[in-house]
């Protein structure tokens, strides 16, 4: 139980919702700012301002999926005021709190560097990540639908990198019948891929291999759909980049070829934020309730 601890949630979507509802399941103090127009009532939850003082015995900061713009602004969209993450913020939390958030652009690492606070990036984690992969090529597949007149069962489809969601996206591609072939750039990534029965080829290869292709999911976060790629797809090909911003294919001269390109981030969050919303929840839970037991602070 999380009886005792002091959680502040600083704006967020629906996927929070999750995460204060697993909080007061555990008894955590919870105070949520940002969430003004929310109209869920959390019994025992304290609605603030974005004020400083809030946090002068918070044990955690939890920021939404992507912590902080550029500029410090929280995404918050339960609310019409702004919600930015200033030094005086940071100044008030005790040294020993611990800042959550999904991804952390680099003003939320400097700032958390500067007042040597502990920064938690749940996506990097690997469980929290091959989670996500589940929502993630359940949104790909949608967009697939959508922007095809194909179905994916009997399809040519390529799968680009087979991390962590490059294998839950070419294993379900696998399971609705398509034909898979997986990109990859290890030997043993290869063997695997073969083994699972994908048709694997390496990178250096792609522009041989998109000859006669329906689908592309890109999972590489660097350019990799490069122009002399997009010269060999067929015209009825559709792109969908499921990399991190901005991506790994050349938009501009898929859209000068005529080829369907779709930049799709967010997914869990956009196709499935109430499974999203529990994935983060159970991890930062974990996380703070081990945290609790290695301090040995419990009540
Ligand atoms: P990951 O587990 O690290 O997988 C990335 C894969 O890309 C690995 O297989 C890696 O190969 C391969 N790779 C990286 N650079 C390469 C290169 N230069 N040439 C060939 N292969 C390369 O990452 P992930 O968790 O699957 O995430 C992949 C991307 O999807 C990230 O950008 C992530 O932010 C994004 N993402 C998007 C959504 C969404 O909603 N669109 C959701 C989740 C994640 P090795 O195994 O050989 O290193």
């Amino acid at each position: 139980m999380l009886t005792g601890i002091q959680i502040v949630l600083a704006g967020g979507d629906a996927r929070q919702l999750e995460v204060i509802r697993r909080l007061t399941e555990l008894d955590a103090s919870v105070t949520i700012a940002g969430f003004d127009r929310l109209d869920t009532p959390f019994s025992g939850v304290v609605k603030a301002e974005w004020v400083p003082e809030i946090l002068s015995e918070a044990n955690a900061l939890v920021l939404p999926a992507v912590g902080t713009d550029d500029e410090g602004i929280i995404s918050a969209l339960f609310t019409d005021q702004e919600l930015k993450l200033t030094d005086a913020h940071l100044a008030a939390i005790p040294k020993d709190c611990k800042v959550i958030t999904g991804m952390a652009k680099p003003f939320l690492r400097k700032l958390c560097d500067k007042h040597h606070l502990d920064l938690i990036e749940l996506f990097e984690r690997d469980d929290v990540a091959i989670y996500n992969s589940i929502p993630t090529a359940e949104g790909a597949l949608m967009m697939a639908i959508e922007n095809t007149d194909i179905t994916i069962h009997g399809s040519n489809s390529i799968v680009l990198g087979l991390g962590r969601t490059g294998f839950t996206m070419a294993r379900t591609l696998q399971a609705l019948g398509a034909h898979v072939k997986v990109g990859v750039r290890r030997d043993e990534t290869f063997a695997r891929a073969f083994e699972m029965g994908f048709e694997p080829f390496y990178m250096p290869d792609l522009a041989r291999h998109a000859g006669n292709i329906d689908l592309i999911f890109n999972t590489i976060p660097t350019m990799i759909v490069t122009a002399q790629v997009i010269a060999q797809l067929p015209l009825r090909a559709c792109i969908i980049d499921l990399a991190s911003k901005p991506g790994g294919t050349d938009f501009r001269f898929a859209e000068k070829r005529g080829i369907k390109a779709l930049l799709a981030p967010g997914l869990p969050g956009i196709v499935a934020p109430k499974t999203a919303g529990r994935i983060i929840a159970n991890s930062l839970t974990q996380i703070i309730l081990e945290d609790v037991r290695l301090r040995g602070n419990q009540p």
